[in-house]
């Protein structure tokens, strides 16, 4: 296949995703569009029901295997975190949320803390806003296992407020032993409170998402919160941009 054809058939897989996550379920093929792109429109529908996978294989790190970062993961969890009283958000949890995925993973995302369904899950991301990031995740083709989610506080803060600087200062060193542990690729960084907690910057969310930051060596792509596309559907179009870089970077450190 020649370069222009793969570039024709890399747009084309772009703009189904970006549809997909807009919520369209079929796509009209018109025979031209079809010839052009090498059929890959009449495979959309496929797409959409099982993702396609990206070969996220690289190379051994020194620092250990899937497994030894999973020991080590568990390690911190069951003897710092689960029984963690460091600050007052413990008073109101059913239990920690410590974060979930694959230990090895080349992307991570961070959000700000558990809402509701994930105290009651033990598990990040799992209501709404969780389900349209699994989405978001699947249209960038990688599956939810694939990656690593966690949040910067481990406990629910009362009635979902926001967790304040100083309770994300303290639950900090954790999220910080994680991304050591993992080291993941890119990190993305969900919504204002996460770029705020994470990156220690007070500038907006709506001015620096979608740049590229860094943080302790690691590349960080700030983007909206999935919540708050559930409230601003029209804002997903900038998050899949952000989602573009972000899988343009991650081809760009896997060998072939
Ligand atoms: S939010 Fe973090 S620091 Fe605070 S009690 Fe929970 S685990 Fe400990």
């Amino acid at each position: 296949m020649n370069e222009e054809k793969k570039d024709v058939l890399r747009e084309v897989r772009s703009h189904l995703r970006y549809r997909e996550l807009m919520g369209t379920r079929e796509v009209p093929v018109t025979g031209n569009l079809q010839n052009k792109a090498g059929g890959v429109i009449a495979r959309s529908e496929a797409t959409r029901q099982s993702p396609p996978t990206r070969d996220t294989r690289r190379s051994p790190r020194p620092s250990g295997t899937r497994d030894d970062k999973q020991v080590a993961l568990d390690e911190l969890n069951t003897t710092q975190v689960k029984d963690c009283t460091k600050c007052r958000l413990c008073e109101g949890r059913t239990q920690t949320v410590f974060g979930v995925g694959n230990p090895d993973a080349d992307l991570m995302f961070v959000g700000e803390g558990p809402g509701r369904d994930e105290d009651a899950k033990g598990e990040p991301f799992v209501g709404r806003a969780g389900q349209l990031l699994t989405k978001i995740i699947e249209a960038m083709g990688f599956k939810r296992s694939d990656v690593y989610i966690g949040n910067c506080v481990k406990c629910r803060p009362p009635n979902n407020r926001q967790p304040a600087p100083d309770e994300m200062a303290t639950c900090l060193p954790y999220l910080r032993r994680q991304i050591e542990i993992i080291e993941p690729k890119v990190i993305v960084c969900l919504g204002a409170t996460a770029v705020a907690g994470l990156l220690q910057t007070d500038q907006k969310i709506s001015r620096i998402r979608g740049q590229w930051q860094e943080w302790d060596g690691m590349k960080v792509m700030p983007t909206f919160h999935p919540a708050f596309l559930l409230r601003n559907p029209e804002m997903k179009k900038p998050v899949w941009e952000d989602m573009k870089k972000v899988m343009e970077y991650l081809k760009s450190t896997t060998a072939s």
